[in-house]
């Protein structure tokens, strides 16, 4: 993280709920977190836990059932530092900044997509266009935000970009199916960054890619964040992917952030039990040798979000407060910056924080316990 920063994004108190016949899902719970130019944020967390609406909302790509019900979305492009190298960068002109992305007009959501924003899906089949070249797609991207290039220069561009990437020029003619899955997720990775945007959501861009490949991926975004500063928000489910990759993690569950904080603070000392748990659900990419305890049970079902910690029903040290008192983000512990939701963090509820050992041994006795019954 390049902390002399300033903020390029401050999400503050965001709530997004999605209407459905069976009810109001409260998807997004009172998020904020805040996000610096060159600066890698990784939110991670199970499917369901809103970490996808987080990202469709701060784009506003949100489904049509959904609607930001609170809080605001700040971006500051214009207060931030210039372009790195690639020239004449778009830029939106869409009033004085900071931009409340929550309340912007369509039309000026529209100049600010792309050139200051972008955004990659999970399945790049899914998100380009099966019927047009790569070359085509990019070239699009230009003639829409940059009508002053000339097709030379698009197409110098498109070049440029693909190569960033890492694939051969002469696969802009290629359609998408002629390409491998990993060179159709780089394609959607060189498309979104053909505008040089100084924010890129990925949203679980090497879920379906073999681990060679997904690793391959990750050291080339840490290549281009390094050589085009852009600021990243990572999405995934996979928190060890992110232990490679983020400055920054935050945890969601149940539509909520309940641990926030750098990487290397998460990474050594998980606060929240759900962070230990996930943590240790995945093997590493680096090999590294683990003992693995699956969490139990799901999510909870965010029609009905349960009253108290929404985690408790899953938490091997939930307590009597867990069922009552909703944990709120706070320092972890007296002065720190890794917050976390958790009421053994609180001293009016709870004689001492635990331990990371103390976090294991829970789980280690949870899972025994499972296995005896
Ligand atoms: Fe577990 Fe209670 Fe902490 Fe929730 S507040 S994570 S139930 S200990």
């Amino acid at each position: 993280m390049r902390p002399e920063q300033s903020p390029l994004l401050e999400v503050k108190h965001l709530n997004v709920d999605y209407e459905s016949d069976s009810g109001t899902v409260h998807a997004v719970i009172d998020v904020s977190f805040t996000l610096r130019r060159g600066e890698i944020l990784g939110i991670a967390g199970e499917s369901g836990c809103g970490k996808s609406t987080l990202a469709y909302a701060v784009t506003r790509l949100l489904n049509p059932l959904a609607e930001i019900t609170g809080g605001e979305i700040l971006y500051r492009g214009e207060e931030a530092s210039p372009p790195g190298p690639i020239s004449s960068s778009a830029g939106a002109r869409v009033g004085p900044h900071p931009i409340d992305i929550a309340t912007l007009s369509e039309r000026n959501l529209r100049a600010l997509r792309w050139s200051e924003l972008a955004i990659v899906f999970q399945s790049a089949m899914n998100s380009l266009n099966p019927v047009m070249t790569i070359g085509t797609q990019i070239d699009d991207v230009l003639r829409t935000h940059q009508p002053g290039m000339t097709r030379q220069q698009r197409r110098e561009r498109a070049v440029e970009m693909l190569r960033l990437v890492g694939i051969a020029p002469d696969r802009l003619k290629s359609y998408p199916h002629e390409l491998s899955g990993g060179m159709r997720q780089r394609a959607a990775i060189a498309i979104a960054l053909t505008l040089q945007p100084k924010i890129i959501i990925m949203d679980e861009p090497t879920t379906a890619l073999d681990v060679v490949v997904q690793r391959e991926i990750l050291n080339e975004v840490l290549q281009l964040r390094d050589a085009l500063n852009f600021a990243l928000i990572f999405i995934t489910h996979d928190l060890s992917l992110l232990l490679e990759l983020a400055d920054t993690i935050a945890i969601m569950y149940a539509g909520r952030i309940v641990e926030q904080g750098a990487q290397r603070d998460l990474y050594r000392h998980p606060r929240h039990p759900y962070s230990y748990g996930l943590l240790n659900a995945f093997p590493t990419l680096t090999g590294e040798q683990r003992t693995m305890y699956g969490i139990p049970g799901t999510p909870p079902d965010l029609r009905h979000p349960p009253s108290g910690c929404a985690f408790r029903a899953r938490c091997p040290l939930a307590f009597a407060a867990c069922a009552t008192e909703l944990p709120l983000l706070q320092p972890a512990l007296p002065g720190d910056t890794q917050q976390v939701a958790c009421h053994l963090y609180n001293p009016r509820l709870h004689a001492a924080p635990p331990a990371t050992e103390d976090i294991a041994a829970a789980y280690a006795r949870q899972s025994a316990g499972r296995v005896a019954r």
